[in-house]
């Protein structure tokens, strides 16, 4: 018997081996299909959450599983001292969808984040400025788990207990213009910014504030980088999220749906920052190997030539529309907010998000917590209208039976 049918060895392998970083919900998945995953006891679940914004083409997607598998049949890795055709043809295509003109391909979130973090200083030095070297990020984001990465993150738990921090970082309050206009002086080099704070609670940025920041960074001589490791890639109903501002970045970065489970991240820029690396600066083993730039082409074209962000429009339009309706019916839900299938539902002190998040998995549906108050939805972006209103029919069962105090 294969362990994935054995839930008991793996829950004890899993306490007893396993760095208990993650601290993980009782349950685990045997296979999928869709929006759907499968326990050894064939209780079905709705993924509401896929990966955390990565499954963007649902489970077991039968083009993507045959990118992989015909790929793995070829060649699963081939170092970079090669050209791999795979990787050409994504760099061809982010590039040709975006507005970068180059690409780095790593393996993470936080790995693209370096990359951006190291060719904005890079960039001004090869200039022969190496004292512009500090980078704006904002307070309560998120740009990974790495030295660098957590030095970038404006939230102390992240950093203090792995002192000492990367230096060249400060941090402003989101969405206040005049507090990245204080904190310039001549040592900035970039902002770096989420278009949504994801992780601390799907705060979206405004759009004022994001054209201001464009400009501002533009006539101070700072580059500007995006985030886009959760928003990217179709998440908001756009192939980027800073599509959605009308605004350009110096610099994005992109991980989590890009190849729809595959591991992979890219940084992505423009031919002047391309000037803040040269050959040998910069790399990466596995960046960029053929399996993972396969299964990104896959997730490309289906985002660019099919009608997959209509549906991320429509799906999304029912659930703001649903959820505010249940937001009406019951109270106890104090904000619906995010964009395209990236959603905050928030309540107020009657409900524990944690608590929440397991009554919705008893009830088969899969979503993640966020600090005490906020559940986040990321579902593939296949998810259709008739899924997503069971998840809504669902909440608002338990919200219906749900009393005070509870
Ligand atoms: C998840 C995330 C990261 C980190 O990505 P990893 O692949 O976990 O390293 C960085 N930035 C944002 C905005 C994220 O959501």
């Amino acid at each position: 018997m294969g362990i994935e049918k054995d839930f008991e060895l793996t829950r004890s392998y899993d306490s007893k081996y396993v760095l208990n970083v993650f601290n993980p919900l009782p349950i685990s998945f045997t296979h999928g299909k869709g929006v759907w995953l499968y326990d050894a006891d064939g209780k079905q679940y709705m993924d509401m959450i896929g990966g955390i914004a990565v499954n963007s083409l649902g489970h077991n997607n039968k083009d993507l599983v045959k990118a992989v598998s015909d790929q793995a049949g070829k060649v699963i890795h081939c170092c970079n001292y090669y050209m791999i055709p795979q990787r050409s043809e994504l760099a061809f295509k982010l590039c040709s969808n975006s507005f970068a003109d180059k690409v780095f391909f790593c393996n993470s979130g936080a790995e693209a984040n370096e990359a951006a973090i190291k060719i904005a200083r890079g960039y001004f030095y090869y200039k022969g400025h190496p004292e512009k070297n500090e980078i704006i990020t904002a307070n309560m984001s998120f740009h990974g788990r790495t030295m660098a990465t957590i030095a970038a993150t404006g939230q102390e738990k992240f950093r203090i207990p792995f002192a000492p921090n990367v230096p060249g970082f400060k941090y402003v309050d989101y969405n206040d213009i005049e507090a990245v206009e204080a904190a310039i002086d001549e040592k900035t080099c970039a902002v770096m910014l989420e278009l949504i704070q994801g992780e601390s609670g799907v705060h979206p940025a405004d759009v004022e504030y994001i054209k201001k920041l464009s400009v501002l960074c533009r006539t101070r001589g700072i580059l500007l980088i995006f985030d886009e490791v959760q928003t990217g890639i179709g998440r908001t109903g756009r192939l980027f999220c800073y599509e959605n501002y009308g605004v350009k970045p110096d610099i994005m970065t992109l991980a989590k749906g890009l190849a729809g489970g595959v591991p992979i991240g890219a940084m992505l820029c423009t031919d002047e920052v391309a000037t803040g690396m040269k050959p040998g600066d910069h790399g990466s083993t596995f960046g960029g190997n053929p399996l993972a730039c396969a299964a990104g082409n896959v997730v490309i074209d289906k985002i660019t030539d099919t009608d997959l962000l209509a549906n991320v429009n429509s799906v999304s339009a029912f659930l703001f529309e649903k959820l505010n309706e249940l937001k009406e019916k019951y109270g106890k839900i104090v904000d619906v907010r995010g964009k395209g299938l990236l959603i905050g539902i928030e309540f107020d002190e009657s409900i524990q998000a944690a608590g929440m998040k397991t009554r919705l998995m008893q009830e088969g549906f899969l979503v993640s917590s966020i600090g005490t108050s906020t559940i986040r939805l990321a579902p593939p972006l296949i998810i259709t209208q008739r899924e997503a209103a069971m998840f809504v029919t669902a909440l608002g069962k338990i919200l219906k039976g749900s009393r005070k105090g509870k």
